[in-house]
């Protein structure tokens, strides 16, 4: 019988991105760097690096993953992250 579920520890071969319509944008300079978006994406693709210009680390986005669930959006305590449509 044929199955539309995905094999366990299957992500990183089945790019995510691509169910994605809309996409989260991070505001950088509203961001007070808690952390909580890289925890609870659901596809581990935030990642907290350090970026020119801040001192404390910053989310960035590995939009090959992000399938744009909006989780990191609602979470956000700040409301640092918007949700846009991504054509
Ligand atoms: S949840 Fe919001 S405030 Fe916290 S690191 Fe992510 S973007 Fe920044
Ligand atoms: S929209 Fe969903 S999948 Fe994309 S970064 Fe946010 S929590 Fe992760």
């Amino acid at each position: 019988m044929k199955s539309i579920s995905t094999k366990p520890n299957s992500t990183k071969a089945n790019k995510t991105g691509s169910w994605r319509t809309y996409k989260p944008e991070f505001n950088h300079e509203k961001c007070i760097s808690c952390g909580l978006c890289s925890k609870i994406c659901p596809e581990g693709c935030i990642l907290m690096e350090k970026i020119k210009n801040f001192d404390k680390e910053k989310p960035m986005v590995d939009y090959d993953y992000c399938k744009g669930c909006g989780l990191c959006a609602s979470e956000c305590p700040v409301k640092a992250i918007n949700m846009e449509k991504d054509f």
